[in-house]
This record gives C-alpha cells, sequence and structure tokens, in this order.
C-alpha cells in the first residue's frame, strides 16, 4: 500500500517522502487507519518492521496545536537509546507539521536538564518508565491533556520489571484517551495489562511465520559451554562475515566475548543496558561505518539497535525466551540476501533443535564441529594470501637491517620466518575442540575421581548447580555424577574417573553462580559405582551418607574449616 492512501496529512506524507518510505509495511497498513480512529490497538510484529511509523504517524496527526504545550501524547520505551530512537523518528516525521515539539525523558540525563525541557512545554513525551514516574513524583509532568498512550516493546519492559511504574503512571493519566501497544511477543502478563487497562483494543498481528527466515541458513554446533568461546573464534575465521552480532543472555558474557574477540584482534564491540548513553552511541556510529564488524549484545539491549543487514547473527547462547531467537536471526537474511544464523548449543539443549524448527518452520542443519585440520586449512591459506600481499610491498632499511643482525647470529631465514609466522597466526589455530559426545556416556563405572572445587555455602551454593554446572560444561550425564559435599568454602564432587581430566578441563573454563571457579582433582575414590540416590523433594540428597564412605581418602582440605 503506498502511504498516500491512508488519509495522513500531506505534512507527514513530505517527510515520509523524504525518508524514503514508498510503500508501507504490513502493520503500518493495518494500525494507521484503527489509529487515525482514535481506537485502542495492540499491534504485534517482529524487530524491524516498522512499528514506530505506525504509531507515530497517527499519533502526530492526533496533536491538537496549542499554546499551553501540555503532553498530549506519551509513549513509554523499554530503553534509552529506543526513546532516543523514537523521539529521533517522531521529529522526522513532524519536520513539516507546525508546533509539535517532543521531548525525551529517560534515567541517565540530570534530572534537571528534562526539567528545563518540560518548563519549555512538549507536545509529546517519549521515556522510560522510572523517569516519567520520577517527573509525576515531582510534579514536573502533568498529564492532564493527555490524549494518547503508547506502550512501544511493552513485553520488554514488563522483563525488565517495569510492570509496577506503568501502572503507577497508568493511574495518574486521564481515563478518557486513546491507548495503544506494540510488543513483539504476548506474554500472559502483556494480556492482563491490555484487559485492565484498555477498551476493546483491536488485536493486529503479523504473522511471524513469513519472517524472512525463508532466507537464512539456520546452522547448529554442539560444544560444552566451556568450549563455546573457542568455536566463535574458529566459526569466524571459518565463515568471514563482514558484520556479523554476537547474542549472550548476560552482560558478563556480552564483555567477556568482546574483551575475547578484541584481544584476538577483532573489530568487536559490546552494547549492554550498563552501558552508559554516550558510549553506545559511539559504538553504534562505529559500526554503521564498519569501523566496528561484531556487535556482541544482550536481546534488551539490541532492540534499541536499528541494523538488521548482518551476514551472520551468532546465538553464543539460545535465548532464554525461545521467540526472541526469531527476533535475533531476522536481523540477517534481509532485502533479498541470504543470510546465515548460528547457534551454540550445549548437548543438553539438544531437544531444542525440534522447537526451534517449528518455531521458523523450517530446517535447521547441525554441523560438526570444523576439525582442526579445516581451521588450519582456512586459516593457513588466509595468512599466505596475505604474505603475498605483503611481499609485495616495500619494506624500511631498518627492519633489514633487525634481519640481518639475526642471521649474523646465525639465524636462518627460515627460522626467523616460521618464528615470526607462528607469532602472527597464533596458538588458537591448534587446538581442537573436542565433540562434546565423546563424554556424554559412561557406559561402565569404574569408580569415581574427586574434584575439589573452590565454592562452598558461603557463595550460596546448592547441589543442583554444582550437578548442572558438571553437566553443562562436561556434557556427562547428571547420573553420572557421584556424591556432592558442600563445605563452607570448597565443594567435593564425585566424577567418573574415566573422564576426569576431560572434565576438569572443561570445569575450569565454567561458572557457577557467576564465580569462575578453580577445579582440582584428588585420587581416585576406589567406591564401587552406586546409582544417586534422590531426595523426597525432589531435590538431591547428596550430604544424607557422605560420611559412611568406608575407603578413600579424606583430605583436610574438604573439611568446612576451608
Ligand atoms: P520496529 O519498531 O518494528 O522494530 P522500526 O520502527 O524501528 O521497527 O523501523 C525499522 C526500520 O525500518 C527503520 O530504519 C525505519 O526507518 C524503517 N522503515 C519503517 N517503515 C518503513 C517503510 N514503510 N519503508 C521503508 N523503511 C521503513
Ligand atoms: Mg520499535
Amino acid at each position: 500500500m503506498n502511504f498516500n492512501e491512508l488519509n495522513l496529512s500531506p505534512e507527514l506524507l513530505r517527510a515520509v517522502e523524504d525518508m524514503g518510505y514508498t510503500q508501507t509495511t504490513s502493520i503500518q497498513e493495518k494500525t494507521i487507519p484503527v489509529m487515525l480512529q482514535g481506537l485502542d490497538l495492540i499491534g504485534q510484529s517482529q524487530t524491524g518492521t516498522g512499528k514506530t511509523a505506525a504509531f507515530g504517524l497517527p499519533l502526530i496527526q492526533s496533536i491538537v496545536p496549542s499554546d499551553k504545550k501540555r503532553p498530549q501524547a506519551l509513549i513509554m520505551c523499554p530503553t534509552r537509546e529506543l526513546s532516543i530512537q523514537v523521539a529521533e523518528e517522531l521529529r522526522k516525521f513532524a519536520k513539516y507539521t507546525e508546533g509539535v515539539r517532543t521531548v525525551t525523558i529517560y534515567g541517565g540525563q540530570p534530572i534537571s536538564v528534562q526539567i528545563r525541557e518540560l518548563k519549555s512545554g512538549a507536545d509529546i513525551i517519549v521515556g522510560t518508565p522510572g523517569r516519567i514516574k520520577d517527573h509525576i513524583d515531582r510534579h514536573t509532568l502533568k498529564f492532564e491533556d493527555l490524549k494518547v498512550l503508547v506502550l512501544d516493546e511493552a513485553d520488554e519492559m514488563l522483563n525488565m520489571g517495569f510492570r509496577e511504574e506503568i501502572e503507577d503512571i497508568l493511574s495518574y493519566l486521564p481515563q478518557e484517551r486513546q491507548t495503544v501497544m506494540f510488543s513483539a511477543t504476548m506474554p500472559q502478563p502483556i494480556l492482563n495489562l491490555t484487559e485492565a487497562y484498555m477498551k476493546d483494543p483491536e488485536f493486529i498481528k503479523i504473522k511471524s511465520s513469513e519472517m524472512t527466515v525463508s532466507t537464512i541458513e539456520q546452522i547448529l554446533y554442539e560444544t560444552n559451554q566451556g568450549t563455546k568461546q573457542d568455536l566463535l573464534l574458529q566459526l569466524l575465521e571459518i565463515y568471514r562475515p563482514e558484520l556479523s552480532m554476537v547474542f549472550c543472555n548476560t552482560k558478563k558474557m556480552v564483555d567477556d566475548i568482546a574483551s575475547l574477540l578484541l584481544s584476538k584482534g577483532y573489530g568487536a564491540a559490546a552494547i549492554h543496558g550498563d552501558m552508559k548513553q554516550e558510549m553506545r552511541s559511539i559504538v553504534m556510529a562505529k559500526f554503521k561505518d564498519r569501523k566496528i564488524n561484531i556487535l556482541v549484545c544482550t536481546d534488551v539491549a539490541a532492540r534499541g539497535i536499528d541494523v538488521d543487514d548482518m551476514d551472520i547473527v551468532f546465538n553464543f547462547d539460545l535465548p532464554q525466551e525461545i521467540e526472541y531467537y526469531v527476533h535475533r536471526i531476522g536481523r540477517t537474511g534481509r532485502a533479498g540476501k541470504t543470510g546465515i544464523a548460528i547457534s551454540l548449543i550445549t548437548p543438553r539443549q539438544k531437544y531444542l533443535v525440534n522447537v526451534l524448527e517449528r518455531l521458523t518452520r523450517a530446517k535447521i542443519t547441525k554441523k560438526p564441529l570444523p576439525t582442526l585440520a579445516e581451521v588450519q586449512e582456512i586459516k593457513f591459506h588466509q595468512m599466505k594470501t596475505e604474505m603475498r600481499k605483503l611481499l609485495a610491498k616495500e619494506v624500511p632499511a631498518e627492519i633489514k637491517r633487525i634481519v640481518e643482525e639475526l642471521v649474523d647470529e646465525g639465524f636462518s631465514l627460515e627460522d626467523i620466518s616460521r618464528a615470526l609466522l607462528f607469532k602472527t597466526i597464533g596458538g588458537d589455530v591448534f587446538k581442537e575442540i573436542k565433540s562434546p559426545a565423546s563424554l556424554q556416556k559412561v557406559v561402565t563405572h569404574k569408580g569415581y575421581s574427586n574434584l575439589t572445587l573452590d565454592v562452598g555455602n558461603a557463595h550460596g551454593i546448592a547441589a543442583a548447580h554444582i550437578v548442572s554446572c558438571i553437566a553443562e560444561a562436561s556434557g556427562i550425564s547428571g547420573r553420572d555424577i557421584g556424591k556432592i559435599r558442600i563445605g563452607e568454602r570448597t565443594t567435593t564432587v564425585e566424577i567418573p574417573v574415566q573422564h576426569d581430566k576431560a572434565i576438569l578441563e572443561e570445569v575450569n573454563k565454567a561458572t557457577i553462580k557467576g564465580y569462575t571457579i578453580k577445579a582440582v582433582l584428588s585420587p581416585v575414590v576406589d567406591r564401587p559405582y552406586e546409582k544417586r540416590t534422590y531426595g523426597g523433594s525432589g531435590s538431591y540428597d547428596r550430604n544424607r551418607d557422605f560420611g559412611n564412605r568406608s575407603k578413600g581418602p579424606r583430605r583436610s582440605n574438604y573439611t568446612e574449616k576451608n
């Protein structure tokens, strides 16, 4: 549909044309007429489908020019940069419309600046719930004249714990108003909010099944949690994406991965909610200029990022809410190009493959881990190409002198080149990532080794944390883990002897409750395999009979004193 079929004012149409929009998107075509009638509505569609214009254009048209400059519309967004982005977009739409002033209100900016802004009057407020509530409490924001309320990315606002603020704010708004909600997903809490605060809303859903997934090749690699970082590095070498995003589930992981990539010489940057706004803007600007080509982020941070021309989207971790998977991978495979989505899953997440295939209605290819030979082949080929280019270049005389001096010392040119090449290529290319399958089944039990970890009660550790950490890190089944004894600062756990070294290696790369752990192996415990016992409450009862062990060393460093 063309925008000019929509009863929008000539001023808005002109602005839309300036922005280069020709055709409406589906959500715009369906919501704009409903909004123009002043009706309540819920709009659900994928990220990047133009929801800002879907509510922004009719909202600007509904503003009645007034000297009072009291807010007539309020748009709530989950994050600072989303608020800024929406406000910027609204200003572009309102470019030719007289007398519409938009003010942004969000945490992280001095409140005094915002109070000054508000004093000059505002027709539209865009902001985050926390700070808006703050201004209401300070009486610096009044909504007597409010006509339209928009909740943008409503699901994310609830996920971020803004429910109370939103409900508080709603209680200050005039009953007689239009309420519009946009959300990428529609979980129950959203529907509850809808029932309580909206009047007969029209529900407009743009099916996500036709989302661009058909142009996306979905690939899975199965590996242990602890080897994911090595694998990511190898995949970056193998696929060589020009632009990519790496999604993680925690801010800490985002920071870790970004530092790792930087240390390996990649142009990577982290984006997450803890970062200062200026910092985020700088990162985004660099990304758009291609000065950064790998963006590492959480789902929440990604929502504010308006880029969708990735070559590859990596799911370092699968999202906790599986529906986000589609939104994440929708950042690639746009505009007729084919994209690639690569997810790293642990052996325990295998069942999710079917879930994802059903969700995307597409086949997901599980690929074997790259072999050492493959990684080397690719890396060496790149290295040779690069060397040939370098060899064609002129080298300063001082460099030649270093070589001459080394030769004088008796090193051959071949020795020197080898050493330099090894330094340049780095050791990673010589690391084989073991397939987790080799650890998965302990067929015959040959007894246990004691693994001692430097976390305990003092860190709030429970047996379940230990089991899931070891199982997750190593791929062995929780059933193959023996007894667990949690002391004050250390924990001892029995692990199958035939895999003890491999497990040790994996566990040392893992974290428990956010703690990085140091694990050590103790001598083999001479105790036959016993089936694990489960406590009645459904939790593992491991402490009960620990003391009954007849044989096996009991070293002092397992005791509670440590
Ligand atoms: P959403 O809120 O659904 O995630 P946005 O409103 O942020 O999506 O829009 C995503 C991008 O698409 C923005 O760059 C926006 O300018 C652009 N866009 C929106 N509507 C159109 C349209 N009709 N034609 C072309 N581009 C559009
Ligand atoms: Mg949006």
